[in-house]
């Protein structure tokens, strides 16, 4: 996990607990990235989250299966207004914003940390080749708001975890 920005520890420490839970792997935190100006767009004033991604993928250290940055910045892709985050499908690096997912109601609170925890999973799903699910309670369900992200659990549904299963017994390689 790689926290970019002043973030809660306790935010971080409960994504990670939720990661070693769904993908049962060991989960630490590493800075090989610390800053972002590199991927802002002056003309959106927003993150391109792609460009993380490859400079992500480029330092993540060589026994590091998976890497996902943490970030709060505001992260676009061209074709949408903004994303929560962007994952390289089936690939090695995946990114999370907590930028939009701490309004609405429990602003800040522990609504925002299990947001972040459900959003982040979501990520690192994609990067175990999970696609978005029609089940609007599946993690890997596509949310385009808060309410949608407070409607679905912290789980996958039977059929995303049999794919993730699968995923997992593969030999490891990023
Ligand atoms: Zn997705
Ligand atoms: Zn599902």
């Amino acid at each position: 996990m790689v926290p970019i920005g002043d973030f809660d520890p306790e935010m971080v420490a409960a994504i990670g607990r939720a990661i070693e839970r769904l993908f049962r792997a060991a989960v630490r935190v590493e800075p090989i990235l610390t800053e972002l100006a590199f991927a802002f767009d002056p003309e959106r004033r927003q993150y391109l989250s792609t460009a993380i991604l490859g400079a992500l993928a480029a330092s993540a250290p060589a026994d590091a299966y998976k890497v996902i940055a943490l970030v709060r910045v505001d992260l676009f892709i061209p074709i949408l207004t903004f994303v929560y985050g962007e994952a390289q499908m089936g690939g090695g690096a995946c990114v999370l914003s907590t930028f939009r997912l701490h309004s609405g109601p429990g602003a800040g609170g522990e609504e925002g940390v299990v947001r972040a925890v459900k959003e982040a999973l979501h990520e690192l799903g994609h990067t175990f080749r999970l696609r978005h699910c029609p089940d609007p309670a599946c993690l890997m369900h596509y949310c385009r708001s808060e309410a949608d992200v407070d409607r679905k659990s912290s789980d996958l549904c039977r059929y995303c975890r049999v794919l993730l299963d699968d995923e997992l017994r593969k030999p490891a390689a990023r």
